[in-house]
């Protein structure tokens, strides 16, 4: 039975980041305009979750932290070697399965908040208490039961980075979330919610970066590209600076990557790149979205129409804007 339950585990979440992911799609699917986000020991110690959605009806609490049965395994040993589709729905029964967890919650009609207990995958208690509608989900201990995942992690730092460049995304797919991270007390990244993307790419990038942005914004056959490059003295050592979004979603596309970085072509020095964040809008028909639904991959129907208008908005930006 654990042992079921950190297999799903171990598809949904491989690191402190993996927690935030889907703890940040919950708040985000609960219709949240404010997410905050506390990590303690780059979310080792605890990742809490804090938004202000529509809460979890009580009697829908103990079954928010259930997995569905599965018969595949009886041996914790093979944890490591299978490799399962699918675990859907089973984001919160995996984070409470491999760490001590509490949610605290309460919804708009509840006249009362509720919060539930999880120690290692075991519900522990369930308690009337008092909150603000929303929800705060709290993960301390990540992995305590599985020693074999600590183990694999990197170090704080990079765990650390890998949580606050998820966040960002996050923030710039959804401007209009008022976001707030801290890591071990240290503000990360802030913003109002006010829908205003230099802001959040201030909160990014700082004030100084963000000022000097170009804007692009160029419209052909239906696709829309808008966003903001570097120019090309601010290029920078980090491909994962180059974010996309398709249709509101972070995908990752190594055609894109490269559609940007032809476009500054001779004027940028090998192993630098752009910061970019580019926002494309399509007709939906025009890409498919379920290539792998956990990877961010995404594929166009026209992949050269897509990459082409890419290519010419950010180039025409740089030849006309550039200082
Ligand atoms: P999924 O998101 O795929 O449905 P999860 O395991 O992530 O599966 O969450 C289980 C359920 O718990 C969700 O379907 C939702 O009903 C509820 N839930 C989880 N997090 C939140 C939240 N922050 N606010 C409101 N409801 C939530
Ligand atoms: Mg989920």
């Amino acid at each position: 039975d654990e042992v079921v339950s950190q297999i799903a585990a171990g598809e949904v979440i491989e690191r402190p980041a993996s927690v935030v992911k889907e703890l940040i799609e919950n708040a985000i699917d609960a219709g949240a305009s404010a997410i905050m986000i506390r990590t303690e020991e780059a979310g080792k110690r605890i990742i809490e979750i804090i938004d202000n959605g529509c809460g979890i009806q009580s009697d829908e609490l103990e079954k928010a932290v259930m997995r569905h049965a599965t018969s595949k395994l009886t041996n914790a040993e093979d944890l490591f070697h299978i490799h399962t589709l699918g675990f859907r729905g089973e984001a919160l029964a995996a984070a409470g399965s491999v760490s001590r967890m509490r949610i605290t919650t309460c919804t708009a009609e509840g006249n009362n908040g509720y919060s539930i207990t999880v120690d290692g995958g075991k519900i522990t208690g369930i308690h009337q208490t008092g909150t603000k509608q929303g929800t705060i989900v709290q993960v301390t201990d990540l992995f305590y039961n599985v020693p074999a995942r600590l183990k694999f992690l990197k170090s704080d730092v990079t765990e650390r980075n890998q949580i606050e460049i998820l966040i960002s995304r996050y923030a710039l797919a959804y401007p209009n979330i008022r976001w707030q991270s801290t890591h071990d007390g240290k503000p990360g990244i802030r913003t109002t919610g006010n829908a205003d993307y230099r802001e959040v790419l201030t909160a990014i990038y700082g004030v100084d970066i963000a000022k000097k942005l170009i804007e692009i914004d160029l419209k052909e056959e239906g696709i829309s590209v808008f966003g903001f490059i570097s120019p090309v003295a601010l290029t920078r050592s980090n491909r994962r600076e180059m974010n996309f979004f398709v249709n509101g979603r972070w995908i990752q596309d190594v055609q894109l990557n490269s559609a940007i970085i032809r476009a500054y072509q001779s004027l940028i020095m090998v192993g630098r790149y752009p910061i970019a964040a580019l926002f494309i809008s399509m007709d939906p028909e025009e890409v498919d979205v379920n290539v792998h639904p956990s990877k961010a991959e995404v594929r166009f129907r026209s992949p050269d129409k897509v990459f082409g208008i890419v290519h010419r908005a950010v180039r025409r930006s740089l030849i006309f804007q550039s200082p």
